[in-house]
């Protein structure tokens, strides 16, 4: 039988090994009003008004869900720009000057344990929804629907694979706040009422383990261990993640809470500790920015909203040898290419990769199957790719290409060259 998971050259050492720093100062954060899901929003603030760190600025709306907007700084409002998103689309943001002072908006008060102890289902949704919290693994998707779950669950899986080559933003978490994950894990298990919760990592990340083992003694009145998982790549696929994590396999189309699995990424969970126990939105994450075109490749704690034109100069630079660089938000596989520096962070930004370009042309297909083989959800990349240039939307749908996770193995192992990955994309988004 042939594997549909692969081996991929991780990267990581470099960053991983750095010591992190933070960049929580930048003159000015550019928060996003506008998504490519929510196109729409209404603002309280307007230029000149003075704002407070986690004060809410307006709502954003236009979706089958609204969602507040937070500052992440305290300062003065300036207005609207646009700048571009990590989906590499443009998008309008507040810009705030920043007074250094981090003044905290009143909402932000600590949750006494008693409390907490008391609180149901529904009052951690409220909590999760009212806060804005996301998918921070890079999905986006509101983090209060499927805490609102009404499925039985018995196990509460933390996804800390991050098994895409050169990311380290979920490393470094695990690596400085153990405890938020295993805080925001029970309050998760406690929402959903789960007898048990799994924390999902790879197997190669020594370290971390360590860490994790050491914590978890510390929760024994609970029923959580430690999943050590293989080096392949898309190991933190949830439907991969769950079926070598629980042994549990979920077929496709069914979701993972039919069969009593909930989900969330480890810098998620995380978030989900610093809303509840502080009421706190999210302000700041970890990413990573590497790439053989940075001078100093680092693992950043950063405000959210900051340029990523002001890490790249953080990070010194581009390397002398680098004429030409290709930009990557995300990892390498599933990321998304801009061809700017004026993008912002977001809650959802993992990474920021600048590589020296290389102009691999595309060669026609050989037919060599290789990305049939390696496609994790087994469809037909390249079947697929044809039936969109020929416009084909009938074969597309046959061909489910709407199944098509973007794990960019297809490409990454395409002996042409081609970017099958990017066709696959389209074809899903043109039947979607
Ligand atoms: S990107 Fe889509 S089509 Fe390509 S290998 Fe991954 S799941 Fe399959
Ligand atoms: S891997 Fe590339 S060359 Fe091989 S069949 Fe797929 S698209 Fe064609």
């Amino acid at each position: 039988m042939i594997s549909k998971m692969r081996r991929v050259s991780d990267y990581k050492q470099l960053t991983k090994e750095l010591p992190h720093i933070r960049y929580v100062d930048p003159e000015k954060v550019y928060i996003n009003l506008t998504t490519s899901r929510c196109e729409e929003y209404q603002l309280n603030v307007e230029p000149g008004d003075t704002v407070r760190l986690g004060q809410i600025l307006g709502e954003k709306d236009g979706c089958f869900f609204k969602q507040p907007i937070y500052s992440t700084v305290s300062g003065t409002v300036e207005g609207i720009e646009k700048k571009v998103d990590g989906t590499g689309i443009e998008v309008e943001c507040l810009v705030i000057r920043n007074d250094f002072k981090d003044t905290y908006d009143s909402s932000i008060t600590d949750r006494p344990d008693s409390v907490i102890d008391q609180m149901t289902q529904d009052d951690f949704v409220e909590i999760v929804r009212e806060k804005a919290l996301v998918g921070l693994g890079g999905s986006g998707f509101p983090s209060y629907v499927k805490l609102a779950t009404e499925e039985t669950i018995h196990t509460v899986v933390i996804n800390a694979v991050e098994c895409e080559p050169y990311l380290s933003s979920d490393y470094r978490l695990i690596h400085d706040q153990p405890d938020q994950i295993f805080q925001g894990l029970s309050y998760v298990m406690k929402a959903v009422k789960a007898e048990r919760g799994v924390i999902a990592v790879k197997k190669t990340k020594k370290e971390l383990i360590n860490i994790l083992e050491r914590e978890v003694k510390r929760y024994d009145h609970l029923d959580i261990r430690i999943a050590k998982l293989g080096d392949y790549y898309p190991q933190g696929w949830e439907i991969e993640t769950y079926k070598n994590a629980l042994g549990i396999k979920v077929p496709s189309g069914v979701l993972p809470t039919k069969l009593g699995i909930l989900g969330f990424n480890v810098s998620t969970c995380a978030s989900i500790y610093d809303a509840v126990k502080h009421n706190m939105p999210i302000t700041k994450r970890y990413l990573t920015i590497n790439g053989d075109a940075v001078k100093f490749p680092q693992s950043i704690r950063v405000r959210v909203g900051t340029l990523v034109k002001d890490l790249i100069k953080l990070c010194d630079g581009f390397t002398d040898d680098a004429e030409q660089v290709e930009m990557i938000i995300g990892g390498p596989m599933m990321g998304q290419a801009v061809d700017t520096q004026e993008v912002i962070v977001t809650p959802t930004t993992t990474s920021v990769l600048v590589f020296k370009s290389i102009t691999d042309k595309e060669e026609p297909c050989v037919r060599c199957g290789s990305c049939v083989i390696n496609c994790p959800v087994h469809i037909q990349p390249v079947n697929i790719m044809s039936a969109y240039k020929r416009n084909d939307t009938v074969s597309m749908k046959q061909l489910e290409a709407d199944k098509c996770i973007e794990c960019g193995l297809c490409a990454y192992v395409c002996t042409s060259k081609i970017h099958v990955t990017d066709y696959v994309r389209k074809a899903k988004a043109s039947i979607g």
